[in-house]
């Protein structure tokens, strides 16, 4: 176990060095990095550091893990954080990385009380006393691609926000009660509209998949919020505004800054 004064001297030792240049090549492959003015991204760089630094990361299902696929990994979970104060996940331990998507076994009833046991691709999950697991290729498109609203890295890390204050329940830590009741009320009509829309057969602008529960809703608008902001604004103000003032960041305003719609 390492005391809080040793794990703050090994960051600031860290941090004293400058970032290695072939991680600043790695960044390209972030999207969303590009956006960001420059203090913005020297504070990415920092916590994208910590990140490689503290986490034990593992390539699992034969992948040999590299530094590139850390760097590209840990900047686009440290773009949800970086509205917060010296935040580095700390109820994650362990980041696994599969070559692409990987195969689960799940069980759901079926007629007569019987359980099927079905074999489910995923492209990430996040266990809530366990790792975040991610498929490096799912990873990198993700990081690339900026505007088609999916980002496996950002879903797995929000979840991981959400269970820090206990289950994921769709709710994370929030500073106050006004802010609690907020939350309720906009997450819950918010939610309710995309089920019944989704039911509908409606095109919608969130990923149907939020539909499934109160905890991806919250992901899968974490996704939509950072890649689509734009549109989330224009089609989801009360939805949007929540996301900002919890993130701290403003993704809408710079996307605007850059021309993107
Ligand atoms: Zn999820």
């Amino acid at each position: 176990m390492q005391f809080p004064w040793q794990k703050n001297r090994n960051r600031r030792e860290l941090l004293a060095q400058p970032f290695p240049i072939e991680w600043q090549a790695y960044l390209s492959a972030v999207a969303y990095y590009s956006l960001l003015p420059n203090s913005q991204q020297a504070a990415l760089r920092d916590i994208t550091r910590v990140l490689i630094a503290e986490k034990h990361w593992e390539g699992c299902g034969g992948l040999i893990l590299t530094e590139e696929m850390k760097v590209v990994i840990a900047a686009q979970a440290a773009v949800l954080v970086l509205g917060f104060d010296a935040d580095y996940y700390p109820n994650v331990e362990t980041i696994l990385v599969y070559p692409s998507g990987f195969l689960v076994t799940t069980t759901r009833p079926e007629t007569g009380r019987v359980l099927r046991e079905d074999l489910v691709p995923l492209s990430g999950e996040a266990a809530q006393r366990g790792p975040v697991i991610v498929s490096w290729a799912d990873a990198l498109q993700g990081g690339r691609n900026l505007g088609d609203g999916r980002n496996v890295v950002l879903h797995e890390f929000s979840h991981k926000l959400d269970m820090r204050d206990g289950a994921a329940d769709g709710a994370p830590y929030l500073q106050d009660s006004a802010a609690v009741d907020r939350w309720a009320r906009v997450m819950s009509a918010e939610y309710a509209q995309l089920v019944q829309q989704t039911q509908e057969g409606e095109p919608t602008l969130l990923d149907a998949y939020g539909a499934t529960n109160a905890a991806e809703f919250f992901a899968v608008s974490t996704e939509c919020f950072f890649e689509r902001p734009r549109p989330m604004q224009h089609l989801h103000p009360e939805l949007y505004g929540v996301l900002r003032d919890y993130y701290r960041q403003d993704p809408a305003a710079l996307f605007a800054m850059h021309g993107k719609s």
